[in-house]
């Protein structure tokens, strides 16, 4: 995919709360047991998938406060700067910094 087509991806991951799709943003996982989990139902998705896969990961475009932290893509280990994409396997998508799943990890 070219970078006006990830572009637009990424303009439409972020208008789709604002066309009614909520996604599964609880509960986070608590530790490594519940986080592989959520993995696994991403994995057994179809590729194409995308509304299941931001669902699944409880996605959500804007930063959201857990634990007196706020946890954005932007500080999340799995975020590429340069490319604007979460670099997580199961969850392969264009995002923009100030955005967030429950899979973020520091
Ligand atoms: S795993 Fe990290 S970089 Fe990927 S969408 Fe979730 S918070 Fe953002």
């Amino acid at each position: 995919m070219d970078r006006v087509a990830l572009n637009l991806l990424r303009m439409r991951i972020g208008e789709m709360p604002s066309s009614g799709m909520s996604t599964q943003m609880a509960p986070f996982p608590a530790n490594q047991i519940e986080f592989q989990a959520i993995l696994d139902r991403l994995a057994d998705l179809p590729a194409e998938d995308l509304v299941g896969r931001l669902d699944i990961g409880g996605f959500a475009p804007h930063p959201v406060e857990l634990g007196g932290i706020e946890q954005r893509c932007a500080e999340c280990i799995y975020y590429l700067p340069h490319r604007k994409w979460c670099d997580l396997p199961e969850l392969p998508v264009p995002v923009e910094p100030q955005w967030w799943c429950r899979l973020w990890k520091l």
